[in-house]
């Protein structure tokens, strides 16, 4: 599907595909990127959608901005199409009607991530680019390593020294070239900046290359497909909750469920629900103060994927709340931390971030801001592989005894 226009999330300015660059040239503004559906009488069939037999995020190639990439058989066929479950303990648990969690650690390189990587692999490739550069707190520079390496690109990815081990052994480990920052995730952002516009790189980043929402947004569509779909007439409708950090995860739902709306396949916008840490809450502070712009914090939250001082996608994910009719919440670290055990026992293993929209759940049922009768899907964006240091520390440590019965027998029966 072919690209119509650009347009600038702060002044609204619109720029052709042939001018159009990463940022708003005016005033540094997100630019959007609208397809020819749009506008044109022509259409893309849902039907041809739906019984598409690809499993991944390229089924929905008549709603992407890119070509087929290519690539059968690398890790770029896989990414998406990650399950939803209905946890049953946890529905009753929480008094919930209906509960789904969708998994996105089940995605390649185990984060939400992916989808925005594999999308900017394929435009790479459409603009003949060779080498990709990220800042990262780690999960984006795993999928851009990860993409890279199935798609014969270069990745050189800007992570803070602080970045988790996990994700760094991750990101050598598809090969790329990683330069780890003595300062904080805006600063290595910046200097990424710097180095592509430089050294001439294609640079991926969050909240600044255009294309990373367009993949995003292929989780409203499978959401979509999984759930809206499924939901019996004349119920609520679906409240989905997201850890948002830069916020271009939820802006990028956000943009999906427009796409389908703009579409009629579906008749009204999903209510998207933003959790932040407390201890990096920029946008949520925006929102509780009803503001129009957003001032930055000092993040300090040990859930590092959405440690953030400056969003670089606030403004979208701030309007797409309100759009959608729904609200932000804080959590705290401690809550976010015990949010992995909880969902633990349902079978998934989450890092803090992912657990943290668990924690807004469930503060938001606590503090009586949800109806237990709405439809409510949580978005698990990463694996807590990425972070075992932070899981350990929410967990109780395992007993060590001397291999022998009588041991095992006094721990057991403690
Ligand atoms: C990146 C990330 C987020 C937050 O996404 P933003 O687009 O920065 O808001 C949440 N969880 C995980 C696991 C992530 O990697
Ligand atoms: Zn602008």
């Amino acid at each position: 599907m072919n690209i119509a226009y650009y347009s600038c999330s702060v002044c609204g300015a619109q720029y052709s595909p042939r001018e159009a660059g990463y940022v708003c040239p005016l005033d540094g503004g997100n630019l959007t990127i609208h397809l020819e559906f749009e506008t044109s009488a022509k259409k893309p069939d849902p039907k041809r959608v739906l019984r598409s037999r690809e499993p991944s995020i390229w089924r929905y190639l008549p709603l992407l901005p890119v070509n087929d990439p290519g690539f059968h058989g690398t890790p770029l066929r896989q990414v998406g199409c990650t399950p939803v479950y209905q946890p049953e303990r946890l529905r009753q648990e929480l008094g919930l009607r209906h509960l789904w969690v969708k998994d996105e650690s089940r995605n390649p390189s185990a984060s939400f991530k992916d989808r925005a990587s594999a999308l900017v692999a394929a435009r790479m490739r459409m603009v003949h680019q060779h080498t990709v550069a990220a800042a990262s707190t780690g999960n984006a520079g795993a999928a851009t390593a990860c993409m890279a390496a199935s798609t014969g690109l270069r990745a050189i990815i800007f992570a803070p020294r602080t970045a988790p081990q996990a994700k760094v052994a991750q990101l050598l480990t598809y090969g790329a070239r990683v330069i780890l920052v003595e300062g904080t995730y805006d600063q290595a952002f910046e200097l990424s900046l710097a180095a592509s516009h430089t050294f001439g790189w294609y640079n991926r980043n969050t909240g600044y290359n255009p294309f990373t929402a367009e993949g995003k947004k292929t989780a409203a569509f499978e959401i979509w497909e999984q759930v809206l779909l499924t939901l019996p007439a004349g119920s609520e409708r679906l409240r989905i909750y997201i850890p948002v950090g830069d916020g271009n995860i939820l802006y990028g739902i956000h943009k999906g469920f427009l796409d389908l709306l703009s579409l009629g396949w579906i008749e009204s916008l999903p209510i998207l629900v933003g959790v932040q840490a407390e201890k990096s809450a920029a946008i949520a502070n925006a929102f509780f103060a009803r503001a129009d712009t957003i001032a930055p914090v000092r993040a300090a939250t040990l859930a590092d994927s959405i440690s953030v001082d400056l969003p670089r996608d606030g403004l979208r994910a701030l309007n797409a709340v309100r759009e959608s009719k729904g609200h932000y919440v804080t959590v705290s670290d401690e809550e976010i931390l015990q949010a992995i055990p909880q969902l633990g026992k349902a079978g998934i293993f989450a890092e803090p971030a992912a657990a943290a929209a668990y924690a807004g759940l469930r503060k938001d049922l606590r503090e009586g801001r949800l109806n237990p009768e709405s439809p409510v899907l949580v978005l698990c964006t990463g694996s807590g592989l990425k972070d075992v240091r932070a899981a350990a520390s929410a967990v109780p440590s395992a007993p060590i005894i001397e291999p022998s019965l009588q041991a095992l027998e006094k721990v057991i029966h403690d």
